[in-house]
């Protein structure tokens, strides 16, 4: 687990980020209440995200289930208002398990993690909110679904599998400028009729917000690096 920034360090840089993000939405001619933050509290142990909570923020991302679940619990007691995203990758024999545990899940790449999740919810009667993830970089070792086979694999989710998906996440390519990868997207989503958009971190929200991110994930700029 990473150090934490000191409690008061990490609801200044929270506070400075809602205002990056209110400051993008206005340049884009969007209101702020259109984007939700995701605060990436992964790698961080539970002392560094209280006051996080504290200062406000409600919805948190992970990118592990076992680590999710080790943390959260007793946050939540204090807190049970939390919302949490899955945002790595997602093993299908742990698919129950992420059911059970987040409110949204960003990761869904692959016709056997989607027949995973349909069974997971109709055992359980749980329903996580679903994103598909779109490799817009069409990158070897990045999970994802290829740009050119999301929307068959969407009406495979609708048709074969019945799971309702909300909307599409991405991770550009470190190397390459983000925006072309955002307006991507943008574009498979609108043609799908799929309103949420998961894009942009620390490095490159207002651009996110600037091609129609409705939810950004922020981990560094919050908690500090890792
Ligand atoms: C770690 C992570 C983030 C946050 O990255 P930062 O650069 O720390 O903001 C966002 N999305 C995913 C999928 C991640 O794994």
């Amino acid at each position: 687990m990473t150090q934490p920034a000191s409690p008061d360090e990490s609801a200044v840089r929270l506070a400075a980020v809602r205002k990056l993000i209110s400051r993008a939405a206005g340049d884009a001619g969007r209101k702020s209440a259109e984007v939700t933050l995701v605060a990436v509290s992964k790698t961080f142990p539970a002392e560094a995200i209280a006051p996080v909570l504290v200062a406000g923020q409600r919805v948190f991302g992970e990118n592990r289930v076992q680590e999710a679940k080790a943390k959260w619990p007793a946050l939540k007691q204090q807190f049970s208002d939390v919302e949490l995203h899955l945002i790595g990758p997602l093993q299908s024999n742990k698919a129950r398990e992420a059911v059970e545990f987040f409110e949204q899940i960003e990761t869904l790449d692959r016709p056997k993690l989607a027949a995973a999740l349909a069974d997971a919810i109709q055992k359980t009667g749980r329903h996580p909110e679903l994103l598909v993830q779109v490799n817009t970089g069409a990158e070897a070792q990045k999970g994802g679904i290829l740009p050119g086979e999301a929307d068959a694999f969407l009406a495979r989710c609708r048709d074969e599998f019945h799971l309702k998906i909300k909307g599409l996440m991405c991770i550009p390519p470190v190397e390459d400028p983000p925006s072309p990868h955002f307006a991507l997207l943008a574009r498979i989503a609108a043609r799908n009729g799929l309103s949420t958009l998961s894009m942009g971190m620390s490095a490159d929200f207002a651009a996110a917000i600037q091609c129609g991110a409705t939810q950004v994930r922020i981990g560094s700029a919050i908690f500090g690096v890792r």
